[in-house]
């Protein structure tokens, strides 16, 4: 029988073609210091997910030595859209294209397949509740609240309050990327209003993304540099994924372009500081693992366009999302941690 004061959570990340996966102890005691990453087969359908989930799961116990009878729940995190219990979206979700995913209770079915309970966050919110517990520590964590913005793909949001993740009727709070923010002033002459995967024109993600590089922001300013290396780098999202080694290296196209991307977040923040007044506003995404000079200029942008009342510029602080790949099995796995201790209670 295993020692009651010594048992551990799992937190599982699950990606479009790799789940990481992280062990955590009682104490909070990360017991993986790297990434522990096996194949996701998530393009398979559900049923070699789950299993794939459970296989990954059952590497990480190995790695650390751990035997299973000591876990006692897990975390789990994907992309989105997926309600906040865990049923992906029925209308699909970009990276569950095969149609059996649709209204699939990924939660549920992981948990039944491994007899233990299973907490579910989407993956910005993971990593929202990771880079909030890391900023503020075990004593101040729930009496402080912060907002996440993660620049991926697509732009990714998180909100914590008392350091809890705010998840809504529908498990649809934090969507950040899809608030609307003012274009006027954004946008340089002639720049089309950038249009969002979601449908609207003019959301955080449509300037703050890959994709809003890839199909807005790069095919405008080639407009205005057209002897532009990037000009000639087909197909455009290969050409987008470039972008930041130019913008290390000072060239202007690229400058302008996350000048744009910073000035949507601190916009996007300036929106957030009238909502929940937090005490950190994170950033996340590449920007993160950019050359520190290129990273501490794109931060000073995204502080000089977020409106702060004085009072709040006195409290507040801007902050990055730290190990940014491992924070969202992390962020499982802190989820999952606090829902253990609630159980731990007599
Ligand atoms: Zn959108």
């Amino acid at each position: 029988m295993a020692d009651p004061g010594r048992w551990v959570v799992v937190g599982l990340d699950n990606g479009g073609t790799m789940n990481n996966a992280t062990v955590l102890d009682c104490e909070g005691r990360f017991l993986v210091d790297r990434m522990a990453e096996s194949p996701s087969y998530v393009r398979e359908g559900p049923e070699t997910a789950v299993e794939a989930l459970a296989r990954s799961l059952e590497r990480v116990l190995e790695l650390t030595g751990i035997p299973p009878a000591l876990v006692r729940a897990v975390g789990l995190d994907t992309p989105g859209p997926v309600s906040a219990d865990g049923v992906i979206a029925l209308q699909g979700a970009t990276n569950f294209g095969n149609p059996q995913w649709c209204g699939f209770d990924v939660r549920g079915a992981l948990e039944l397949r491994l007899g233990l309970p299973v907490l579910y966050n989407n993956d910005a919110n993971a990593a929202a509740l990771y880079a909030h517990h890391v900023h503020f520590g075990p004593a101040e964590t729930a009496r402080r609240s912060s907002v996440s913005a993660i620049v991926g793909t697509g732009l990714g949001g998180g909100v914590i309050e008392a350091g809890q993740v705010v998840r809504g009727a529908a498990g649809m709070a934090g969507e950040l990327g899809h608030v609307w923010i003012p274009m006027d002033g954004l946008l340089g002459e002639g720049q089309p209003v950038p249009a969002c995967n979601c449908g609207l024109a003019g959301d955080a993600e449509s300037v703050a993304s890959l994709t809003g590089i890839e199909k807005n922001l790069l095919p405008y300013w080639l407009t205005r540099f057209p002897d532009h290396d990037l000009a000639r780098v087909t197909p455009a999202g290969k050409g987008a994924k470039l972008v930041r080694g130019y913008g290390e290296a000072g060239d202007p196209l690229a400058i302008a372009i996350f000048r744009q991307q910073a000035m949507a977040l601190g916009r996007l923040f300036t929106i957030a500081a009238n909502f929940t007044d937090p005490d950190v506003y994170f950033v996340g995404g590449g920007v993160v693992e950019a050359a520190p000079h290129f990273r501490d200029w794109f931060l000073a942008q995204v502080r000089e366009h977020t409106l702060l009342r004085e009072e709040q510029r006195r409290a507040a602080s801007l902050a990055l999302v730290p190990d940014l790949d491992m924070a969202g099995a992390r962020g499982s796995a802190i989820a999952a941690l606090a829902a253990a201790r609630i159980l731990d209670e007599p």
